[in-house]
């Protein structure tokens, strides 16, 4: 049986990536890469000449890859920036593996949830990381509900055009928070947005958001 490696990849900075994973990256015989557009760039930064092959979560390509991991190959699962698995497709390939007993290894890296936390200057001690909130108001209101519950510093992840809406949902039902926004973490752009809601509001309705954010909270 072959194994399959979770490897973390930069989430922009193309440096940020481990010798081990790179190893790995060179040696196994598949990377199964969530975006090969992004995977490729990486690769030839690298020079690595490894076979590559889409894989963004769908059941019938992740029996392909188990399949193949039971004829005894070795595949790497990458996904577009980051650690596989956090709230992206990961997920279902990495837990189809272990309930097939088949041995899965981390190749450990970045991960956004956790770069933003580390320079947010939010407690440390006890996070949540909730990743994207439900759309729906009802559904997104009983999700923050719990999470403020837990007194923890609240991890999100959200769209660039949304991250006001939610804001602003938050303002609505539990009136002061401290807030950080991380955004392009690692990236020319990188910024780090701290304060009060209503402060980080007035910034971000002065100004158009672009790139990828990260949203912290703290009641
Ligand atoms: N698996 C990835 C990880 O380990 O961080 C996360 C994948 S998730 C589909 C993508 C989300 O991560 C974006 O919407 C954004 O919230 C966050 N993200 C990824 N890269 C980021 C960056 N450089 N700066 C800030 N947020 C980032």
């Amino acid at each position: 049986m072959g194994i399959l490696y979770a490897v973390a990849t930069p989430i922009g900075n193309l440096e940020d990536i481990t010798l081990r994973a790179l190893r790995i990256l060179k040696e196994v015989d598949l990377i199964a890469a969530e975006d090969t557009r992004k995977t490729r760039k990486l690769l030839s930064y690298y020079d690595i000449h490894t076979p590559l092959t889409s894989y963004y979560g769908r059941e019938k390509k992740a029996d392909y890859l188990i399949d193949a991991l039971n004829r005894g190959k070795n595949i790497a699962i990458v996904s577009e920036a980051g650690t596989p698995g956090i709230s992206d497709p990961g997920y279902p390939l990495i837990k189809k593996a272990v309930e097939k007993g088949i041995n899965v290894q981390s190749i450990p890296g970045p991960c956004a949830a956790v770069c933003a936390l580390v320079v947010s200057g939010l407690p440390t001690d006890g996070f949540i990381f909730a990743g994207f909130l439900p759309r729906k108001k009802g559904k997104l209101t009983k999700r923050l509900k719990e999470l403020f519950n837990l007194e923890k510093t609240v991890i999100l992840y959200e769209s660039p055009n949304r991250i006001v809406a939610t804001l602003e949902m938050v303002k609505e039902n539990f009136g002061e928070v401290n807030v950080v926004i991380a955004r392009e973490l690692t990236k020319k752009f990188e910024e780090v947005i701290r304060g009060s809601i209503d402060r980080v509001l007035t910034l971000l309705k002065g100004s158009e958001i672009k790139g990828e954010v990260i949203i912290l909270l703290h009641k």
